[in-house]
Formats: structure tokens, sequence, C-alpha cells
């Protein structure tokens, strides 16, 4: 694709697939899982990384790199990769700059899923974490870094405690301890926040979610802002600065520059974990993006509604929507999302868990669903469901009350979600 930025609304329906004369105006998918070369020297120079092409789907695909290479350009990063799953974009991310013995710091209030790979599985691997209050001080935060940190992570939007992430002083620290910050866009989506912009190194999504947004594959996608020094804290990061020996002594910031992170995520991880995504999904992804622009607007247009509906009733105990006035993060969200957060909002009713759970079921339209940032209107309980290997203290770190339900706000008529909540809340009262 040609250089000059283009504006998002542009990016999501035209950007990655560019064909030439004869060629598919709607990005094919590419269902191979290997392609072909004329003499076996040509293949050879893939192998060593000396030229750049495909050869077999596990690493590269051309569908995923059209899709990769929007989002890339959502995101104004350099380069970017799809993976099969927001899990295993956040793995990558990390396991891309840290190894056993290696420790990095993340934020407390994560997405569940999140927060088990951080204090459970990567521990097995070695990798320690330590998990912050995002809202303490720089200097109380600082503390938490060591000589072997390699990376600070958070949420932009955090599921689903609905935390707005003050990037700029994420960044400050990251940077004043010389590691780069990763952030998990997943919620506002390019659309509505660019880390970038404030000081995030690298970007992880879920595509599962809003950039998806009909709910039909899993998937993730890592972008990189290029912005970060590798080279700078040569010592501390030599899987990328020093020769890897699985490619004859190829030093990933020396042959790739700006590229090097990705270029390593791919032909190192994606090579030996396989964690790629399917290009059947990768094509539905791309469906998905093409209308991210006009969907992120409702969403946000609907839940601003709803949050205020909801704010009404005197059944509600509190409610929880970054744009509602008096909302703790009411300020920071106008400064990092100016056009609007997301369609997630979270709410509890008077009387607690037990009332919270009798209101979903009752629930028409708005579904019951382990999903979120969709389309269609959707309720979850964190604590009887995302959250229930977390103990009473983890949740509260989340920042995810036992009431607490998340509904996520689709696109559908505003009138009709309302009204659905409506007849459940009045079940509330006939039936108690
Ligand atoms: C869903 C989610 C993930 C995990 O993504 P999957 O695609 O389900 O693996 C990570 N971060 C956030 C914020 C999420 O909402």
């Amino acid at each position: 694709m040609e250089n000059k930025k283009q504006n998002p609304e542009t990016i999501c329906v035209q950007a990655g697939w560019t064909p030439k004369k004869g060629e598919p105006r709607v990005l094919p998918i590419y269902q191979s899982t290997t392609f072909k070369y004329e003499t076996s020297e040509q293949m050879a120079d893939l192998f060593d990384l000396k030229a750049s092409g495909y050869f077999y789907t596990r690493l590269q695909n051309p569908t995923n790199d059209a899709v990769a290479d929007k989002i890339c350009q959502l995101e104004g990063g350099v380069a970017a990769m799809l993976t099969s799953s927001g899990q295993a974009a956040t793995f990558y991310a990390i396991f891309n700059i840290c190894s056993a013995g290696d420790h990095f710091v993340s934020a407390s209030a994560i997405y569940g899923g999140t927060f088990n790979l951080f204090a459970v599985t990567l521990k097995k691997l070695g990798i320690e974490v330590t998990f912050v209050d995002q809202e303490a001080s720089e200097e109380e935060i600082a503390k938490a870094f060591r000589p072997n940190t390699k990376a600070l992570f958070a949420e932009s939007i955090s599921n689903p405690a609905m935390n707005v992430l003050d990037i700029e002083k994420f960044a400050r620290i990251a940077h004043s301890q010389g590691v780069p910050l990763i952030v998990d866009n997943t919620f506002p989506t390019p659309i509505n926040c660019h880390p970038f912009d404030w000081g995030a190194d690298i970007i992880i999504h879920s595509t599962t979610k809003y950039m998806d947004g009909h709910a039909t594959s899993v998937g993730g996608a890592i972008v990189d802002s290029g912005n970060f020094d590798w080279e700078a804290y040569a010592d501390k990061y030599p899987g990328l600065t020093e020769p890897d020996d699985s490619y004859h002594g190829l030093t990933y910031t020396k042959a790739f520059g700006k590229q090097a992170f990705i270029t390593k995520a791919v032909v190192q991880l994606m090579r030996d974990l396989g964690s790629i995504q399917s290009p059947q999904n990768a094509f539905l992804l791309n469906l998905g993006l093409e209308t991210l622009h006009l969907r992120m607007p409702r969403h946000c247009e609907n839940a601003q509604k709803v949050a205020e509906y909801l704010q009404s009733r005197p059944e509600i105990a509190w409610v929880n929507y970054p744009r509602l006035e008096g909302n703790k993060y009411y300020d920071r969200a106008k400064k990092y999302m100016p056009d609007g957060t997301c369609g997630v909002m979270t709410f509890g009713l008077k009387g607690g868990r037990d009332v919270s759970v009798r209101f979903m079921d009752s629930l028409k339209l708005v579904a019951i669903v382990t999903h979120v940032a969709d389309a269609r209107s959707c309720v979850l309980h964190p604590a009887s469901h995302t959250h229930r290997q977390l103990s009473d203290e983890q949740l509260v770190a989340a920042g995810v009350a036992p009431d607490l339900i998340r509904l996520s706000v689709g696109i559908e008529n505003v009138d009709d979600i309302i009204a659905d909540i409506e007849q459940a809340l009045v079940q509330l009262t006939v039936n108690s």
C-alpha cells in the first residue's frame, strides 16, 4: 500500500489488499498451506530470511498479511501480525522479549484470561509478573521494577472493570525504566483510541471483539510502533539484539530495524509455536473491519443512552460507564477517547449478587453469552463466569465486584435494548 496516511474510514474499507490489473476486487482467501517456487535456491533464501516471500502458512499467509496491514495502518504502526486469538497475541508480545528468569509489570485490572496467563502459566515458564494498581503514583508503580524487568502491560480500557488507563503516565514509567509499554487496545479499538500517540510502544488486540464485530472468529493481532529502541538496552533484549542461532546467527535489530520485534515474533515464535490465524478467519475479520468505523460510533451512542437509562432507575445500585457524567474516568476518557469509549459498561443491582443473576435470566433480547463487544447486545456475570477462578481478593484487584454485571450494548435499535432491560427490571419487583 502507498505510504500517504489515509483517514481511518478509508483504511477500514480499502487498506491491506490493493488488487492489480485483473485481480479480485475483494481480498481472496489464500486457502493454501504452501507456496510454489521455481528453484531450490529460491526456497533456501526464504528459510535463511535472505529473501521475503510466502512458503508455509504457519509462518505467513497473504490473506493474513493484508488484514494485519490494515490493522497496522489503523493503529499507525510500522509492522503487525495476526494470531489465532487475543490470548496468543498477549503471550507472543510478552514471550518475544521475556524468557525464564525475566520479570514484567502489569496493571492488575485486566481481562481474566490475561490474568491467568500472567499469574499462572507464564510463572510455570519461569517468567514472573508483578501486578500494580494502575491508579497508584508513578513512584509507587516504579517500585515494582527490578533489574530483570522487561515490559509494562495494561489495557487502554480494562475488561471488565472499565478503568481508563492514563496512557501517558504508563508510558513515562515504562520509558524511565527502559522498557516498552504494551497496551491491549481491544475495547476502544483504533477508531476511538490511539495508544501510540500517547507513548505506547506495542499494541495487542483480541480481534474477536469489535474488530470482527459479528462474533464469527476468534483472533488476535500485535502491532509495533517501531519506536522502542531495543539497541539502547541491548543487554536487556538479547533475543532481538544478539545473533539467533536458529537463523545462522542473524540479528533481528540489525537485519530488520524497526520491523525487528514483529519479524522475530513471526519467524521464531510463530514458526515454533504455530498460533496462526486461519486465512478463513482473517477474511471474516477483514469484513468486520470494513465497517468498524460505522459500528463503533453506534455502539457508543447506544451505550450512552443505556447507561443514562440505567442510572435513572431505582433498582440500580451503580453504573460504571466512563463517559457517564460523574464517572471517575470521565475526564480521562475524554482526553484519550474524545469520540467515545466503547459499548461496554458494568452495573450492579440493589440486593446484590442473587438479584443480578435473576435480572439476567429475565432478559430476552440481550443474551447471556461468554462474549463481549459484538453487534448483538449481551450480558455476563464475571464473578460466576469469566472470573470464577479468581479468589475474592483477586476479584477486587481485577476491579470485579461480586454483583457486577457486564453489559455489552450492541447496534440494535436502542429503544428495543432499553425496553428489554426495563421488562427484566419490572419482573424483579413483580417476582420478589
Ligand atoms: C477477550 C479479550 C482478550 C482475549 O482474547 P481472545 O481472542 O478471547 O483470546 C484479551 N484482552 C481483552 C481486553 C479481551 O477482552
